[in-house]
């Protein structure tokens, strides 16, 4: 499998709730390795920006408003099949459903505050690291 990387972002419930370690620790005992990172409060326009695919949906407004209610870290992950791989770390958007073990499992409440976001596919990875780490701001490790 093809060495990728994927844009995660730890949502402000878990900042809020100071799982950022032990989010990290997920990530890197998967394999995955952290090759750029950094802690934003995001501005409404850069919210709307990011989720712009969600702007018709009925929760794209709660859903911006909650990315804006507090600082969030954002991350670059590398490694082999990193974007499925992080997606199964995440486990399903709705922690209710999310499978045991994973990280909405263990740490979000609810559909809204779900705890992370990962890049779904190769392309939707290539802009949303380009979105969060213009340049040359990525590293090989
Ligand atoms: N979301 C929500 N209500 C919904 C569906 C999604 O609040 O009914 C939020 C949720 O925070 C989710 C984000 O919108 O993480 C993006 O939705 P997507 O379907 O892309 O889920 P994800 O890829 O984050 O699992």
């Amino acid at each position: 499998m093809a060495i990728e990387r994927t844009l995660s972002i730890i949502k402000p419930d878990a900042v809020a709730k100071n799982v950022i370690g032990k989010i990290y620790d997920r990530f890197e005992s998967a394999g995955l390795k952290i090759v750029a990172s950094r802690m934003a409060h995001l501005s409404q326009v850069e919210a709307e920006q990011f989720y712009g695919v969600h702007k018709d949906r009925p929760f794209f407004k709660d859903l911006v408003n909650f990315m804006i209610s507090g600082p969030v870290m954002i991350q670059v992950l590398q490694g082999e099949g990193a974007i499925a791989k992080n997606r199964d770390l995440m486990g399903a958007t709705d922690p209710k459903k999310a499978e045991k073990g994973t990280i909405r499992a263990d740490f979000a409440d609810s559909i809204d505050a779900n705890a992370v976001h990962g890049s779904d596919a190769p392309e939707t990875a290539a802009v949303e690291v380009a979105f969060f780490f213009p340049g040359m701001n990525v590293f090989n490790r």
